[in-house]
């Protein structure tokens, strides 16, 4: 599906702008219509974190007129792995402030909005309506949703990536002509259960593997060329270099964008994304204390038995003083976690892993905890991942015909994954090994999707 330009063309392109945009000028699709567009969009990036520095600097390069800025943060040496906007000399700094300096140096002819402050519902509406477009690089539920539900209400496309190890996801929400984020995720997951990249971690270079797809999105839908993410997901997973898209249908019983939605302003984010099942809290009543009621007891010499189960990764880095090692660091028998709130305060808690009905986490499973809840619309085949037998190369299914003829004269069927091909089928030689699992489907979907039999559906 191909969609009109989002914004119309600048009057103009300086002598100067011609030769800084020349390698776009020379492409075709692009142009000189197609950079006048850019240089009249208005695009907002949400977060100059992880995947707001490579977004926010290839915008700023590629000559999208004028970029928002959305930040309220500061630097800290512990983005620097990843946050490649900001330096070494800007820790400390607003990272809202140290993306604009950066994007300055890449391209003067940008105009730089900075908004230093939260995002929230109180001027949401008021800052996304400055802006053609949204690039979401939030990093936690409460935000997301505030993103996807103002920019429905407003009518307004965004560009979503999510990033958390070495897997990365991206599509385009734009209720007008496809899903939205509610239908692909209806509820957030239960707090806590996923991650962040602070607790769970998050290979650096992840961030720009996703950020360059939505900047790549965004430039697209800007200047109307090719075939946006508009209902359909790219799944990226960076151990096996595979891309692959997954088509997501709008729900027509979408809270938000349904035929009779529920939602029809900003709710409680904050509580939206915070209630706790009802299990979940009768499981942690009374069974949580924090760092200095620990510390408290240890002081008083009272006598409890301190049992540390933390990951293999997480015990070298540190270790609990006067606690013992609890049953196979890292393995099914986990009993605990402890997390670390945003305030600094580390906190014990009792909550079973198993408690709040994580299917990957659950004793003897075999499956990482991973991306939860699990979109509506994947089913998990009943013996992926056990499956054995020789590996097969995945057959392009795409007609030779179809190949440009530049290229080679007939579609490689070998061991080149090609175009939107799937990857490897399970059973591949890293799954033999047993050195990760399969989460997803492997096989291309041929056929139409649980969700894609909805009536109707777009
Ligand atoms: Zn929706």
């Amino acid at each position: 599906m191909s969609l009109p330009p989002l914004v119309e063309p600048a009057s103009s392109l300086s002598i100067d702008e011609v030769r800084r945009y020349s390698r776009h000028l020379i492409i075709p699709d692009v142009a000189m219509d197609g950079q006048k567009r850019l240089k009249n969009a208005r695009v907002l990036c949400v977060g100059a974190g992880g995947l707001g520095s490579p977004a926010l600097m290839y915008l700023a390069a590629a000559g999208v007129g004028t970029l928002g800025i959305v930040e309220f943060d500061t630097v800290d040496e512990s983005n620097l792995q990843r946050q490649i906007i900001h330096g070494q000399s800007d820790i400390g700094r607003p990272k809202a402030e140290s993306a604009r300096d950066s994007i300055r140096e890449i391209n003067p002819y940008v105009d730089v909005v900075v908004h230093n402050e939260a995002l929230s519902n109180d001027n949401v509406f008021q800052i996304f309506e400055q802006y053609d477009l949204i690039v979401d690089g939030t990093d936690n539920f409460a935000t997301r949703y505030l993103v996807n539900d103002a920019a429905v209400l407003l009518g307004k496309p965004y560009v979503w990536g999510s990033i958390y190890r070495f897997d990365g996801q991206a599509s385009v929400f734009w209720a007008e002509y496809g899903p939205c984020y509610r239908c692909l995720y209806p509820e957030p997951p239960p707090p806590g259960m996923v991650p962040s990249c602070a607790e769970g971690g998050v290979l650096g270079v992840l961030c720009a593997s996703v950020g360059s797809i939505q900047v790549t999105e965004a430039i697209k839908l800007l200047t109307g060329i090719g075939e946006p993410l508009v209902g359909r997901l790219m799944v990226y997973d960076a151990l096996e270099m595979s891309y692959r898209t997954i088509k997501v249908r709008k729900d027509p019983n979408c809270a938000l964008c349904g035929e009779n939605p529920t939602i029809t302003g900003l709710v409680d984010y904050e509580e939206f994304c915070g209630t706790v099942s009802e299990d979940a809290s009768a499981a942690a009543l009374g069974s949580t204390i924090t760092t200095r009621e620990l510390k408290d007891w240890l002081d008083a010499g009272k006598s409890i038995d301190l049992i540390d189960v933390p990951e293999p990764a997480e015990y070298e880095i540190v270790k609990i003083p006067g606690s013992r090692l609890g049953p196979g660091p890292g393995g099914s028998l986990r009993p605990w976690r402890t997390s670390t709130a945003r305030s600094g305060t580390s906190l014990l808690t009792a909550i079973p892993w198993t408690g709040l009905g994580c299917p990957t986490c659950a004793p003897g499973s075999r499956r990482r905890p991973t991306y939860w809840p699990r979109p509506r619309w994947v089913r998990r085949p009943a013996e992926a991942g056990r499956r054995s037998g020789p590996v097969t190369p995945p057959r392009s299914t795409r007609p030779a015909s179809a190949w440009p003829s530049s290229t080679t004269s007939a579609p490689c069927t070998g061991n080149r994954p090609a175009g939107r091909s799937p990857g490897w089928p399970a059973g591949s030689a890293r799954t033999a090994a047993g050195r990760r699992m399969r989460r997803w489907p492997t096989r291309r979907r041929t056929g139409p999707g649980p969700a894609t039999r909805r009536p109707g559906s777009t």
